[in-house]
């Protein structure tokens, strides 16, 4: 299995980690050349305006949308969420998406008093008990369109409710970093959409 890290910015290391220990030999991504050879990618946590400015500098920008529209299987974690968003709220004027998942989107919408949280989310579709899931700056989904499948809300506290991972199709994003914490569950959960997409 073929399956690539956007290596631009980011907790990139965190994530091939995830993807070796569940058996997956995953590559860093950091031209269209490297993009055409991999069948899947995720987009890690880190700074989506960064990400943004370099896909645009690197030539990434198209030939990713142009992927994602012809069904490659893509995760994004946290920036890697708001990169899928078709809209993005709070974001740099300048700052582009690779769109993919009809979402709105709203960066650091946590706040900042509570600028890194942890949380309890049950995921549909992902057995074996609640995520503790860590957010860093973290957006959250404000909105979804029809053909979206929410996946799991915070659970409890002052942001019980809030949307912070869903599925479109072959796209996957959570607002939190399962990439982390040492639950491969999520990268299992994508690592078996790829298989599927296959
Ligand atoms: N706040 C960051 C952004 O807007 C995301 C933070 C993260 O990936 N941990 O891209």
């Amino acid at each position: 299995m073929n399956i690539g890290v956007l290596a631009l910015q980011g907790d990139v290391r965190e994530h091939l980690s995830a993807l070796a220990e569940s058996d997956v030999l995953a590559r860093p991504i950091r031209r269209p050349e490297e993009l055409a050879d991999v069948e899947a990618l995720v987009i890690p946590g880190g700074e989506s305006t960064a990400i943004s400015n370099l896909a645009v500098s690197f030539g990434l920008l198209d030939p990713i949308r142009k992927r994602i529209a012809d069904g490659m299987p893509v995760y994004g974690s946290c920036a890697g969420m708001i990169m899928l968003a078709t809209t993005v709220l709070d974001g740099r004027p300048d700052q582009e998406s690779f769109q993919g998942i009809e979402m709105t989107v709203r960066r650091n919408a946590f706040g900042r008093q509570v600028d890194s949280f942890e949380a309890s989310v049950p995921i549909d579709d992902i057995a074996g008990g609640d995520f503790h899931a860590v957010f860093i700056r973290a957006p959250w989904v404000e909105q979804v369109g029809d053909d979206v499948r929410v996946l799991g809300r915070v659970k409890d506290g002052p942001r019980a409710g809030r949307i912070v991972a869903v599925r479109q199709g072959n796209l996957l994003a959570t607002a939190f970093h399962p990439e982390l914490t040492g639950d491969l569950r999520v990268h299992r959960y994508f690592v078996e959409m790829v298989r599927q997409a296959a």
